[in-house]
Formats: structure tokens, sequence, C-alpha cells
């Protein structure tokens, strides 16, 4: 399908084909599946909510609930403040969530909807019941990208909940990043594990990775509680994870409630993996972290050095959202890869500088972008061939018309299944990243093999 992108690459400034991100309401509306009882809702068309649940859906192969303003002709001209009204009414009566989390999209935003002033009506009116909450985030998806929906939507959760009223308490906050709930639960298991009492916020891991039952819960029993969201703001600090993704809510959390922060890269990989599990113990005092943690690294390790002569040198083609390809990147790097084109949809020279701050002597033979497209990626690689693409489903294109090899890694991944019960995080992460890239490596030596030297054991 993509036989005829051009190698020649032309500047352009303006025009995006193949974007490597999708739309922020996409983002928020994660986030806001990671509250329990939240119900999460659109404030636009059908046609965007619909598009935002089923790529939801096809990510985490879960029914995505989520409500909408119905937009029509009518609230295009006058405004969506009745659409908004009508639906909380109809929400709070049918569903009864604890919260809904109103996000908008480009049309509301277009309009100019003003979300605050409708809600408090809406309040007042008591449309709202007693006890029951509605946040908002404005997700106007003509700048960002759904790093930036999902983003604001975290920090509101901060600006709406979070509170002095509870004093000082020895938690710690954790914002985990855009990640899937297996990171999730592996970010909470790893907090048990060093003996730490923490909020992780959002959490979607049983809300969107929840078992069969037999019986259909609309709001399963996962996500961070209204009152936990309120305690944030008595924790003795917050670790935001993922600047794009994490910063700004913590930073919210630093002004109104006095939380010190620190940002750090997702723990993806060892080295991000380790830095991590320091800040974790310096906050416990702990020296050492416990033995099956020091097992786990040792065999990551392990399998890093075995297949190392599978991984060193290899040339890749990275992209994605900014946290996970610059946490990726970083283990690349480590396991002795090349990341030669690494790119992220999402606008932001810090993603730039941060890259090639890892690169180091390597910065000046590798292509870094923000705000770049698959097609541009494809005419790098088109230019001069990688041996890896790392991304999400949508390089498979790319993949098929240059024969590379590829690891699907990140969000979208809409054709395959497994991503949303493996973490990436930690070092039980990276033994599956590993797996999953030392595999797509030899089963692309097998498949090119001659007869003579097609082995049995590799
Ligand atoms: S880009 Fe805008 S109009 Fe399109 S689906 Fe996203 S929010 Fe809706």
């Amino acid at each position: 399908m993509l036989d005829m992108t051009p190698k020649d690459i032309t500047q352009r400034s303006a025009l995006r084909i193949n974007p490597a991100k999708t739309c922020q309401p996409i983002g928020a509306m994660y986030a806001s599946l990671g509250i329990h009882n939240c119900l999460p809702h659109s404030h636009g068309s059908q046609g965007c909510c619909s598009y935002h649940r089923s790529h939801l859906t096809r990510h985490y192969k879960e029914p995505i609930v989520a409500s909408t303003s119905s937009f029509t002709e009518g609230a295009a001209v006058f405004g969506g403040g009745p659409n908004l009204r009508q639906s909380l009414k109809t929400i709070f009566q049918v569903y009864k969530p604890d919260v809904v989390a109103v996000h908008t999209t480009c049309l509301s935003e277009t309009i100019g909807d003003d979300i605050p002033s409708i809600v408090r009506k809406a309040q007042e009116d008591g449309i709202v019941p007693n006890g029951k909450f509605v946040i908002h985030a404005n997700t106007p998806s003509y700048v960002g990208s759904n790093v930036t929906g999902f983003s604001n939507m975290v920090k509101a959760m901060v600006d709406y909940f979070s509170s002095r009223d509870f004093g000082k308490s020895t938690d710690v906050n954790v914002i985990p990043g855009y990640v899937d709930p297996a990171d999730m639960r592996e970010m909470k298991r790893m907090l048990a594990e060093l003996g730490l009492t923490a909020t992780v916020f959002p959490d979607t891991s049983d809300v969107l990775d929840s078992p069969m039952s037999g019986s259909y819960e609309m709001f399963p029993k996962g996500g961070v509680t209204t009152e936990q969201l309120m305690k944030t703001g008595s924790a003795s600090m917050t670790l935001a994870l993922g600047a794009f993704a994490s910063e700004s809510a913590a930073m919210s959390l630093e002004s109104k409630c006095g939380v010190p922060f620190t940002v750090m890269d997702l723990p993806i990989g060892i080295r991000s993996t380790d830095r991590f599990v320091k800040s974790l113990l310096d906050l416990t005092g702990q020296i050492k972290p416990v033995a099956s943690m020091i097992e786990d690294r040792g065999r990551a390790l392990d399998m890093m050095t075995d297949m190392q002569h599978y991984l060193y040198g290899k040339k890749v083609g990275l992209y994605g959202d900014p946290d996970q390809v610059i946490a990726m990147a970083d283990f690349l790097i480590s396991a002795g890869m090349r990341p030669v084109y690494v790119i992220t949809g999402t606008p932001g020279k810090r993603f730039e500088d941060k890259v090639k701050t890892l690169l180091g002597n390597e910065a000046c033979r590798c292509v870094v972008k923000s705000s770049a497209d698959l097609f541009y990626l494809h005419q790098l690689i088109k230019s001069d061939p990688v041996d890896l693409i790392i991304g999400n489903t949508y390089g498979k294109y790319i993949a098929r018309a240059e024969d590379i090899p590829f690891v699907r890694y990140g969000f979208p991944i809409l054709d395959r299944v497994g991503h949303g019960f493996f973490p990436t995080f930690g070092y039980r992460g990276s033994i599956y990243l590993l797996t999953n890239i030392v595999n797509t490596l030899l089963d692309r030596i097998d498949r090119d093999s001659p007869e003579e030297r097609f082995e049995l054991v590799m």
C-alpha cells in the first residue's frame, strides 16, 4: 500500500501524512477510565465519541463505556450547553456513576463552550446529585496529541479533587503515565514489594483488564477512588513518570497543595527501572531492593547478555508517544542496539533534546524529531533501511512495504493481543520487551536462512 512513497524528502511544515499520534480526547477518555465508577463524557458530536471508544476498545479488547453530548447542527450554531445539561441528567438517572469526566472535542472548543459555567449551573439546578462529581478537561484536538489529552485529564483530577484538608502523611503519589493496565498493576506490585503506601492515579488495572465473570459490570472494581484522589494533597511527594503525560498534574499538585514532585522517565528497560527503584529506595530509606527485585533484574540482564550477538549494532526505527519512545530509546542503547530514527507525532522540542542526550556521540548519526509523521519515517527508511521497526500498529504498512521485522509497542496496538496483560514496566517488563525483540529478529533469520543454514538451535 505504501509502495509509492517517494524516497526524496521535501520540506513540509503544515501537512501531516499518516500521523504518528492520535487525537486529544482519546487520551482524556483513557485517563478518566482510571477513576473508580467514572463515566467519561465526550462533549461533542457522536462521531468523535464513537471513534474514541472504538479506538480504545480495539487496543484494550474491552468494551469502553463513554457518553456523548450528541451535537447536531443546532448545538454547532447555538452552543452545546443544553446538550450537556440533558446528558448529565440522563447519566446520573440511568447509569449512576460517582464521577462524570467531561472532555471537549474540536467542535465544542471551536464553539467555545464554557464547561465550568454549564456544570456550575447544572449543580445549582440539582441536576448533579449530592456527593457526585463532574470534572472537566479541555482537549481541542487541533493542538497536541492523545498524550496532551491524557495529561490534561490527569491534571483535572488534581485540580478538582486534591485537598490540603487531610493533613500530612508519608504516602506517595505515583502518576504512572499513559501506559497499559498491566504497567499500572506492575507499578503497584513494585511499590508494595518495597513497602510503600502509594496512590497510583489514574489506574486502569482491573478496569480495562477485568476478568470475564459471566455478568456485565459497567463500572468494574478497579480505578482510583475519589477519596484517594482527595488525599493526594496530603502525600509526602509525587513521582511523575513520563514528563509529557504526568508532569503537568504533578506541578499542579505542588502549587495547589504543596506536594513536591520528581519527574522521571517511564521505568521501561533496566537502566530506567534502576533509576526508578533507586528513588523509591531513597523514599523508604532502604539501601538495597528486596531479593525478588534483584533476581528479576538479574534475569533481565541475563537475557540481554545471552542474546547480545543478535541485538548488537542492529539499526532501529522507533516511533510513538514521546514518553514511551524516550524510555525505549534508552533501553535499546543499553542493549547495544542503534536507534537511528526516533520520532514522535507529539510536539515538543524537549523530546528531541532528551533523546539526543541519551544518544550522546551517536546523536549526529540519528534523526530525532517531534511533530513528525510516519510518511517521513518511511522516507527515511527508504533512503537508509533499518533492521527493525518498533512502534504502534500503524507501522505495519511500512514494515510490509520495506520487508523489515516489526515489533509492536506503545499505543495503539489494534491487530494483536496480549499487550494489555504483560507489563513493559520494571525488570519483568524488560524481559517481555526483550523477548518480543529477540524473537522477532530470530523469526527473520529463520525466514531468510537458506536450507544449509537453517538451524534448530539459535
Ligand atoms: S480530531 Fe477532533 S473532530 Fe476528529 S475525532 Fe478527534 S475530537 Fe473529533
